[in-house]
């Protein structure tokens, strides 16, 4: 059993981890209160290679293994949730499907520009009466076969990039009478009759994603736009949700690592009772148990990555890493505010922005009750 990264994997980090605090860092402050979507760093992650990390080089992608890629969400939600959460709903959402089930033809349409920065991604699949149960699609696509395209009727809610994707992939029903074995996944263009985005949601944190609506009206697609196989679209997004939850656990250590960073930071310079509060067994506890959670998440991301790598089923470890890592993240964040005594309750100290953002971590991507069920499922065989 290996422990270590390679060389090259410490290398990458250490790329990823320059770009984010000379670029990324000076300007998460400014993302967070603006609410504004930096659409100049979403082209630079495409310049150096991070969007389409996992994807051969034949598609633009880097060629690198998922560890490359959990490491890069790392590094970027040490700094910027928002920017991790962008990354994982343009890559492991969108892109990943594409890659995984789409023609020779729709991955150089779309992939290749995806890949590169020059389109946005997002995947729809919640909406209002389909959350946690999201077989239960309410968004129909009937074939015409006159015009050799599916119509599309709908709406999906909660969707990161979704009013500024170029490119969805959503999930509807082509077969009322076959439940879950009746849903099929689609690519849409931004830009198509029919397609609207709705509102953008305000949140509680990851201000610089944009969290939207999407209506669709008589929305006509070509047949060739048929992501995988016919009624094969509620398998298709189980398997993008098991890589996507390895992806929101890796933002979630990320965030983690960032607030102890700065709590530590904060413990040897802040002053009481005549010396550094680091030196209060209360702070330097703390600091251990927030240290040695993210350790273990970290390894539990990792291991579910070598599973997945290793072509072996990682439904299990990946939700149990996510369940982990997210529920660790709270834990973390918290503790960080509370090492920062009444400044980690005040906006200019980046604690803050760190504790409102990991909260989404264990709602997306299946809240975490969900991840408790599918790793009991798995465990009882039952
Ligand atoms: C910021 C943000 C970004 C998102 N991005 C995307 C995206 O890009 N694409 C996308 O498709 N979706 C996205 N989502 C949607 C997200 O995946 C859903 O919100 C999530 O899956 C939960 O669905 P829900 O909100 O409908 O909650 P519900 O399913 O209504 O759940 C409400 C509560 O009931 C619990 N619950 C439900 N069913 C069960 C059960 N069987 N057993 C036990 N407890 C249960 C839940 O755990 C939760 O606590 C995003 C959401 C947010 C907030």
């Amino acid at each position: 059993m290996e422990f270590a990264f390679t060389e090259e994997q410490q290398m990458f980090r250490r790329m990823v981890r320059d770009f984010a605090v000379s670029e990324i860092a000076p300007r998460a402050e400014e993302i967070d209160a603006s609410d504004e979507f930096p659409s100049d760093l979403f082209r630079r992650m495409g310049q150096l290679g991070l969007l389409g990390l996992p994807f051969p080089t034949q598609y633009g992608g880097s060629g690198a293994d998922y560890h490359s890629m959990v490491i890069a969400l790392e590094e970027i939600a040490r700094v910027s949730g928002s920017m991790a959460i962008i990354l994982d709903a343009h890559s492991s959402l969108c892109c990943d499907p594409i890659y995984r089930f789409g023609t020779e033809s729709q991955k150089q349409d779309y992939l290749v520009g995806l890949v590169r920065g020059d389109q946005i991604g997002a995947f729809g699949l919640t909406e209002p009466q389909a959350g946690s149960d999201a077989g239960a699609t309410r968004t129909r696509a009937v074939f015409d076969p006159e015009t050799d395209e599916w119509v599309i009727n709908g709406q999906k809610i909660f969707i990161t990039n979704g009013s500024i994707a170029d490119i969805v992939v959503i999930t509807a029903k082509t077969d009322q009478e076959k439940g879950t074995q009746g849903i099929s996944s689609f690519i849409v263009e931004k830009g198509t009759s029919g397609f609207k985005p709705g509102r953008d949601e305000k949140k509680m944190g990851l201000k610089g994603s944009v969290t939207s609506e999407l209506f669709f009206e008589g929305c006509r697609i070509p047949a060739a736009n048929l992501l995988g196989k016919e009624n094969e679209g509620f398998k298709q997004f189980l398997a993008t949700l098991d890589a996507g939850r390895i992806a929101i656990a890796a933002m979630a250590v990320g965030l983690a690592q960032g607030a102890l960073e700065r709590a530590v930071d904060y413990a040897k310079g802040r002053e009481q009772f005549g010396q550094p509060i680091a030196n209060f067994q209360a702070i330097r506890w703390m600091i251990a148990d927030m240290a040695t959670e993210i350790d273990a998440a970290r390894l539990m991301v990792h291991r579910a990555v070598w599973r997945k790598e290793c072509g072996d089923r990682f439904t299990k470890e990946a939700s149990m890493a996510k369940l982990f890592a997210t529920e660790m993240s709270e834990r973390v964040c918290r503790q960080a505010i509370q090492i920062h005594g009444g400044y980690g309750y005040i906006r200019e100290y980046e604690v803050e922005r760190m504790y409102r953002d990991q909260r989404l971590c264990s709602i997306g991507e299946g809240t975490n009750e969900i991840q408790r069920l599918v790793i009991s499922r798995e465990v009882l065989e039952t």
